[in-house]
């Protein structure tokens, strides 16, 4: 099944990393991780809907002032995510500009900023350019089960990982896609029209088998009503084939408590993104800077039971030695990496 998504990696493994995800059938798209972003057009940057980035090391989040560049003027409003601190990051950004002209757009930019510490809520604040993007508190939002965005489709999940300040790992996952057999439609006399979508969303919502279906439809001079119960059109109309799921890792110390929350975060996942900074040989200074060597990553990729492992985020110091942290990572994860996966994207 072909997911709803498209995945680019903004940049080769050693610039910045970033994750850019294009909706195929809206125009519209998230981001993860806010580096250098100079390699997006200004048209696909105008498409961010929701962007989350780990943490605000410079690498992470220095194309902030980017994005605000090419939406400003705009009537956009771009959702940012981040970890405890996030808030007053964005505020301190902001409040680096002079604003005094903005009243004159027409335009409103507006950024909702959320930060999340791992808890059952998320802080959030609305910067607004008619109001020179001063900060104004919002009401807390819930997060269950680490979603920080759930919608109809799609869902972001969040764990926080120590990097020697927090960072967050991400899972993007899509909802099970819902196929209707044409044909089974036919041998059952029943017509399309908008209560397959009513069915879909009954099953998307998670209603139970007994959740009833009414089909109604008009044939020649008759009215026709069928119920049924959501359970049988399932067995014999429907075509139900999970969504993909993706992970992005990022900085992060390999340790007990970080596997048994991306054991958590990512189990299964489909394809997973992950930093490969350090060669082996260079663990002593990977664990120093809590950052995770290719081996690692490979390891982590495995345990996780990561369909596809795509490694990125390579330090400069191995500039001249790709084939080696993608060798290592290969090791980890136990088995070779694909020609697509070595070029990063
Ligand atoms: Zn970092
Ligand atoms: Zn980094």
């Amino acid at each position: 099944m072909r997911p709803s998504f498209q995945l680019q990696l903004v940049n080769d493994p050693f610039g910045d990393p970033a994750l850019y995800v294009e909706f195929l059938f809206q125009k519209r798209a998230l981001l993860f991780d806010l580096g250098d972003i100079h390699a997006l057009s200004p048209r696909k940057l105008l498409r961010l809907s929701h962007v989350f980035v780990s943490h605000a090391h410079m690498d992470h989040f220095y194309g902030f002032d980017y994005l605000l560049r090419v939406c400003l003027g705009r009537a956009r409003t771009v959702h940012l995510y981040g970890p405890s601190g996030f808030i007053e990051r964005v505020e301190h950004k902001l409040r680096g500009y002079t604003w005094n002209l903005v009243e004159n757009y027409e335009d409103e930019l507006v950024f909702v900023v959320h930060e999340w510490d791992g808890g059952d809520r998320m802080a959030r604040a609305r910067f607004r350019c008619l109001k020179k993007f001063a900060g104004e508190p919002l009401s807390p939002a819930p997060v269950r089960e680490g979603a920080l965005l759930e919608e109809p489709g799609i869902k972001v999940r969040a764990a926080v990982l120590d990097h020697k300040t927090p960072c967050l790992a991400f899972a993007l996952e899509e909802t099970e896609h819902v196929n209707v057999w044409k044909n089974r439609l036919d041998e059952l006399g029943l017509p399309t029209g908008p209560w397959l979508q009513e069915l879909k969303q009954a099953i998307l919502r998670g209603e139970g088998d007994d959740f009833p279906i009414l089909v109604r439809w008009r044939d020649e001079a008759k009215q026709n009503v069928r119920r049924f119960r959501l359970g049988e059109l399932k067995e014999h109309i429907l075509r139900i084939v999970p969504g993909l799921k993706v992970g992005y890792v990022v900085d992060t110390l390999y340790g007990e408590e970080n596997l048994r929350r991306l054991k958590a975060l990512l189990h299964g996942v489909d394809c997973l993104y992950i930093e490969a900074s350090f060669l082996q040989e260079a663990a002593e200074q990977a664990a120093q800077k809590y950052h995770l060597t290719a081996w690692q990553a490979g390891d982590i990729a495995r345990q996780v039971g990561a369909k596809r492992v795509v490694p990125f985020h390579f330090s400069a110091r191995h500039r001249h030695e790709p084939q080696r942290l993608m060798q290592e990572v290969a090791m980890g994860f136990g088995k070779p990496l694909s020609p697509r996966e070595e070029v990063g994207g």
